[in-house]
């Protein structure tokens, strides 16, 4: 998406409790986990940093991962930046149901939220409340033609795929030239964005009438995803971002008394933790394989 590299990524199985970790095979299979600490930069996309060595654009794979319930997986990459595919989590969703998904033997651990955190920044704004589950009310309000909208999604009631995972990333027509002046989206256009003009999208139609929104809930779940476990709580977010959705994770996971680590109750749908399946119970064969 911003560099334009050509890149090739490799889901494979991990074992239980090993949460999300990413491999750059080009850097002598160096790893970074996918949690808050390693967050390094959140303008206009996520990017992870561990001893200098960058993952950048980490938020719609993540997404598609915690939205599918996978626990535990390594993500394999030969470059800095993942895939930007058609600018949603569709395509993982789909190679991730193409291998199928098996289940753990070990109960899921989650970031169960014990009272709420808050974090404000002039009109923008992000919470997390204690409740069972994982709830998201999301509202933004932009420049026409997009405005506002709200969305409210359940994962629990395995809603992703077919509700947020096909909604697309959109950039404004006017603020093209700005942006590849910065060096970024040197990888978009109209097969990976939503572009947008004055009156609506000029490479239509939208998926959802709402797909705007429903993009960022699917940003937000794949940034909280460096919680380092599911999160456990409701989350309200206006006008929100990277850069709020990762600084709510850091101030959750600095506040110690504001979250336990705990088991899904036994007698919920799927107690155990998921990874990714592999064919012939071969621990590192027939990986999911997705080029850019
Ligand atoms: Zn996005």
């Amino acid at each position: 998406m911003h560099s334009g590299a050509p890149v090739t990524l490799r889901l494979l199985p991990a074992p239980a409790g090993s949460g999300i970790v990413f491999r750059r095979t080009d850097l002598d299979n160096f790893e970074i986990p996918a949690i808050g600490r390693y967050v390094a930069k959140v303008s206009y996309a996520t990017s992870l940093m561990r001893q200098g060595v960058l993952i950048q654009t980490t938020e719609h794979l993540l997404s598609a991962l915690i939205g599918m319930g996978v626990d535990n997986v390594i993500a394999e990459l030969d470059n800095l930046e993942l895939p930007i595919l058609d600018g949603s989590a569709l395509p993982y969703v789909e190679a991730l149901l193409s291998v199928g998904i098996r289940l753990q033997r070990r109960r899921r651990e989650t970031v169960r939220v014990l009272h709420p955190v808050e974090v404000r920044e002039g009109d923008k704004f992000i919470g997390v409340y204690p409740g069972s589950g994982y709830r998201i009310l999301y509202s933004i309000d932009f420049p026409a033609p997009v405005g506002k909208q709200s969305a409210c999604i359940d994962l629990a009631a395995e809603t992703y795929g077919a509700y947020i995972a096909g909604a697309r990333t959109f950039g404004y027509q006017a603020d093209e030239k700005r942006l590849r002046d910065m060096g970024l989206i040197r990888g978009a256009g109209s097969e990976n964005a939503i572009i947008l003009d004055a009156k609506g999208p000029v490479n239509g139609p939208l998926r959802f009438p709402d797909e705007y929104v429903r993009h960022k809930v699917l940003d937000l779940i794949g940034d909280l995803a460096l919680a380092g476990r599911r999160i456990e709580g409701h989350v309200v977010a206006e006008r929100a971002g990277h850069a709020m959705h990762t600084a709510l994770v850091s101030r959750l996971i600095k506040d110690r008394s504001a979250w336990e680590l705990a088991h899904v109750p036994v007698g919920d749908e799927t107690p155990e933790e998921k990874a990714p399946a592999v064919m012939n119970d071969a621990e590192f064969g027939a990986p999911a394989l997705i080029g850019a």
